[in-house]
């Protein structure tokens, strides 16, 4: 028998959540995670009072009355509802792609005008769609240009899309673009998700929540001394990178990396919303977020004179840097493929997250995945 029946190598809300359920059920679980704190990308700082997103902004989004009630049994949520904007060059426009977009980009003003404009537009990107002989939406840019036309391709996504993914949009797979919704009404949500929001106090709270009675390790390296650690547990919950399991044996997976400059500034509200994309090539950053804007609504924001933004900086990953999101290319899905091969034939490891599973997951999907028991099904 050993001491432990998981151990759980990092603390991000897929392993935090597995440790929750599995604690609950009386099971014994030791979470260890390499950086200094837990959370994973999920982990806030506290920087003038207002919660940083040190890793990116997070907004929990569900459809999932079951997820939403599990994650609100830990911590309430605030009633953030994520309405980015998009800045292209002196243009600002609202996201998601819906009414006020197109007035913005068009100057129309009734569903039918913009319809009457998208749908010309559509025909055009299938003419030169089938002109290649291509059948379907084969890649990002002839998926985009199918949903909303030429125009709002090149001002809102061409540019975006390839400074944070670093590659041609006709090099990237058509899925990517499916995530934005496109609405013929004038509605700024982001999400057509029931519900959404950050947890009151921050993400910070959420971990501490799930992980609340569990023993758990920072500053702990699954990879520093293997046997050691896998010594001490029946199963293997692993949230890392599945190539690097593997001893990168049959090659690198490549993953998309994050750079963030963090400045304080002496006001209190510098661009009036949490997130503005900056969907222009010439300018190097994708997104600037101001953090206050999530935990404050309203004239909230003046009760704190300073604000804190981060300017969001894309690039390739590389060793020593955070992997953030999976590149899911051909040449990389069938690369992963041969280690999840292998990962199958694993009698105690389990294996789950964007890491490990390789998959552009967002929050939600991986709780559902855990409250059905879908990882259990892999041992
Ligand atoms: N996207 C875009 N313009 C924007 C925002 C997003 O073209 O202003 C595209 C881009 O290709 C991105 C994808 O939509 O990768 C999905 O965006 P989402 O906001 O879901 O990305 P995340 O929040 O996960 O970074």
């Amino acid at each position: 028998m050993k001491e432990y029946d998981y151990l759980i190598v990092g603390s991000g809300i897929f392993g935090a959540t597995f440790a929750r359920l599995k604690s609950r059920e009386g099971k014994k679980c030791l979470v260890i995670d390499k950086r200094a704190h837990l959370g994973g990308n999920l982990h806030c700082e506290s920087v003038e009072g207002i919660n940083v997103h040190k890793y990116g902004p997070h907004i929990f989004h569900t459809s999932s009355k079951q997820v939403w009630d599990f994650v609100n049994s830990i911590v309430e949520f605030n009633r953030f509802t994520n309405c980015p904007l998009a800045r292209y060059k002196d243009e600002l426009y609202n996201l998601p792609f819906n009414m006020n977009t197109f007035r913005q980009m068009w100057g129309v003003r009734t569903p039918e005008e913009a319809r009457t404009i998208i749908e010309r537009q559509k025909q055009d990107a299938l003419s030169e769609m089938e002109g290649k002989g291509h059948t379907g939406p084969e890649n990002l840019e002839e998926q985009a240009k199918l949903l909303v036309g030429n125009d709002i391709f090149e001002k809102l996504i061409k540019g975006y899309t390839e400074k944070q993914w670093g590659r041609r949009c006709s090099d990237l797979p058509p899925f990517i673009i499916k995530r934005l919704p496109v609405r013929l009404t004038y509605d700024n949500n982001y999400f057509n998700d029931k519900w959404q929001g950050i947890p009151a106090g921050g993400y910070n709270r959420l971990i501490d929540g799930l992980l609340e009675g569990v023993e758990t390790r920072t500053g702990a390296d699954f990879f520093e001394d293997r046997d050691y650690w896998c010594g001490l547990a029946e199963t293997i919950v692993f949230s890392g990178k599945i190539d690097e399991f593997y001893g990168y044996r049959f090659g690198k997976l490549l993953y998309r990396s994050l750079r963030f400059e963090e400045e304080v500034w002496n006001c209190p509200n510098l661009q009036g919303n949490a997130v503005v994309n900056y969907t222009d090539r010439e300018i190097p950053y994708t997104r600037i977020i101001e953090h206050k804007h999530f935990e404050m609504s309203g004239n909230e924001v003046y009760d704190n004179p300073k604000t804190v933004i981060s300017k969001e900086y894309p690039s390739e990953w590389t060793e020593g840097m955070e992997p953030y999101y999976p590149v899911n290319d051909e040449a990389n899905n069938s690369l992963y493929a041969r280690y999840k091969n292998l990962a199958d034939r694993e009698k105690n490891v389990i294996f789950g997250g964007r890491l490990a599973e390789y998959k552009y997951y967002d929050m939600a999907p991986i709780v559902e995945r855990l409250l059905n028991g879908e990882y259990e099904k892999q041992i």
